[in-house]
């Protein structure tokens, strides 16, 4: 049994921008246990965003220790990292970040492209996350004839489907109105009620509300 699914101990994060070093993240000490739902929050430009690729294994740490599912991150292969990513990680985006030419059943189906598994249970996954988002009238419609709503709701299909260990999200509601927004974090809570590990970026408080605990990050440290 790993205690942690996210155990990350002094990470800092420096981006070279000619001879000058950026320092993005210093110093964060953060762990996240399986089950929990965990929103990150802090002003525009303090790391939000360069953490969460991190703790995605999209981007590498400049420093500091990262286990992920017991996992060393910082010395996983490129080809490790991506499995990591593609076989255990659900991202869902501010900007939906869908196939415009694919339908929904295609850009829900899209993860399973890089997974070696047979056809009649990649039908099966894809089914039920649709099925579980609300969108199985809207299964042939392309992103174009889809609402705002709804395209998150494809993208969030997209993520679960694969049944992932962590889902992570980066301003999931930031491009919604405040209804329709509500209605998407209803539905990530209900996610959580069915186990899920969610973390969470936002800066808008009623949105980190419905996460069970809020880090506040301040110039790319914890506070
Ligand atoms: P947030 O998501 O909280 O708005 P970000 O993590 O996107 O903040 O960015 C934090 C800081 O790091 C910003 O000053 C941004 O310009 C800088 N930054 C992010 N990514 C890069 C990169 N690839 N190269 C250089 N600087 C970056
Ligand atoms: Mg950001």
């Amino acid at each position: 049994m790993i205690p942690f699914l996210i155990n990350a101990s002094g990470i800092g994060k420096k981006f070279d921008i000619g001879s000058t070093a950026l320092t993005v993240l210093g110093e964060i000490d953060l762990t996240v246990k399986t089950g929990e739902f965990v929103a990150i929050m802090g002003p525009s430009g303090s790391g939000k965003s360069t953490l969460l690729h991190i703790l995605g294994c999209l981007d590498r740490p400049s420093s500091g220790r990262y286990y992920f599912s017991g996992q060393d991150v910082l010395h996983a292969s490129d080809r490790q990292l991506s499995r990591i990513r593609s076989e255990t990680i659900g991202f869902v985006f501010q900007t939906f970040n869908l196939i415009p030419s694919l339908n929904v059943y295609e850009n829900v189906e899209l993860p399973f492209l890089y997974q070696s598994m047979q056809a009649k249970r990649v039908k099966q996954k894809v089914t039920e996350a649709i099925d579980l988002v609300g969108l199985k009238p809207r299964v042939m419609h392309k992103p174009s004839e889809l609402s705002g709503g709804e395209m998150q709701r494809v993208a969030i299909a997209r993520a679960i489907s694969i049944q992932p260990k962590l889902i992570l999200a980066d301003e999931p509601t930031g491009n919604l109105d405040t209804e329709t927004g509500n209605d998407i974090m209803e539905l990530f809570k209900d996610l959580h009620n069915l186990g899920a590990t969610v973390v969470m970026v936002t800066h808008n408080q009623t949105v980190a509300d419905f996460a069970q605990r809020t880090i506040q990050l301040v110039d790319g440290r914890i506070l």
